[in-house]
């Protein structure tokens, strides 16, 4: 097996227990030796303190640690202001998204695209930060087109991204499509893909639903058939999601960025099937 990057995402915990799973969910996962750790955003601001807090503790035990950050809602003072706060503690790595509106919020802030968001950290803080963005293989679910989402993507990147990290997918080939794709229209900066373990059924069907990410019909239906039996399903999502990512390292994809929604278990049973 060739040496591949791994980074791992995580939530910031709400609750001193969440703090403490998260903890040994980490230690669990260090030893895969990841390039970088991310922790997500509420937009609007809403996780601000939350993120921060879990990245300087993740910094202090030595990771790299990139916190999200979404501009929907938030106006360019108070971005400005977190973006200092990273750079204050020595933070240099950033995940810059649009995110989504929560409802009931109505105002959109002032910038309304991650690629605003991209040229606004490059304007005012130089190269300070590395700025990975999102890309969406099976499209973004607002996209007004493919072709318009795959050019919103690359205008993204051409603001100032240096790398970019996918919505998960069950399709190999829709990520290969997407590299492609992008290629096509010049960007040249790593695309790695964003990889879900499958855990909960309808967990996955929830998230799938909002965010665009096709579940295929073979795959739903299995899990459905499962019904609370959550070790068949642990063990059958375990089988999909490995195969899948045998496929893309095969394929020489430049890394792998696992969703761990906090839980290291099936992060760590792909990886040491993939013996990585
Ligand atoms: P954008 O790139 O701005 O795109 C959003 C939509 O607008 C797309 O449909 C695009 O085609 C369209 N668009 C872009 N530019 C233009 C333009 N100039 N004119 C017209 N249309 C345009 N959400 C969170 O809230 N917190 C997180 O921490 C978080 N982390 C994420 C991490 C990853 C790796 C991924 C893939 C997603 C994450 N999300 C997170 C979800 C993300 O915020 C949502 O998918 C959001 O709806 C879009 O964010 P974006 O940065 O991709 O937006």
């Amino acid at each position: 097996m060739n040496p591949i990057e791994l980074s791992f995402e995580f939530f910031p915990p709400k609750t001193q227990e969440g703090i403490d799973k998260l903890r040994a969910t980490r230690a669990e996962l260090v030893s895969l030796k990841p390039k970088f750790v991310s922790v997500t955003f509420g937009a609007g601001g809403s996780t601000q303190q939350g993120t921060l807090d879990t990245v300087i503790d993740m910094a202090k035990e030595g990771l790299e640690a990139a916190p999200h950050l979404s501009c929907i809602g938030s106006s360019k003072e108070s971005l400005r202001a977190i973006l200092g706060e990273y750079r204050a503690h020595g933070i240099r790595h950033i995940v810059a998204l649009r995110g989504d509106l929560p409802s009931g919020m109505g105002a959109f802030g002032e910038l309304r695209y991650a690629s605003e968001l991209v040229s606004f950290i490059r304007a005012e803080f130089g190269d300070w930060f590395w700025i990975e963005v999102a890309g969406y293989p099976e499209y973004h679910p607002q996209a007004r087109s493919p072709r318009h989402d795959l050019e919103n993507f690359a205008r993204k990147v051409k603001a100032g991204a240096n790398s970019a990290i996918t919505q998960y997918f069950f399709n190999a080939d829709a990520y290969f499509r997407f590299v492609d794709d992008a290629r096509q229209l010049g960007v040249d900066v790593p695309i790695v893909p964003g990889i879900m373990p499958i855990t909960n059924f309808s967990q996955l069907m929830r998230f799938s639903e909002m965010c665009g990410a096709e579940v295929p019909r073979w795959i739903a239906r299995r899990l459905e058939s499962f019904g609370d039996d959550r070790e068949s399903i642990r063990a059958f999502g375990l089988d999909v999601v490995t195969d899948l990512c045998r496929r893309l390292v095969d394929a020489k994809v430049p890394g792998l960025h696992f969703y761990t929604l906090n839980a290291a278990a099936s992060t760590r049973a792909i990886c040491d099937r993939l013996g990585v």
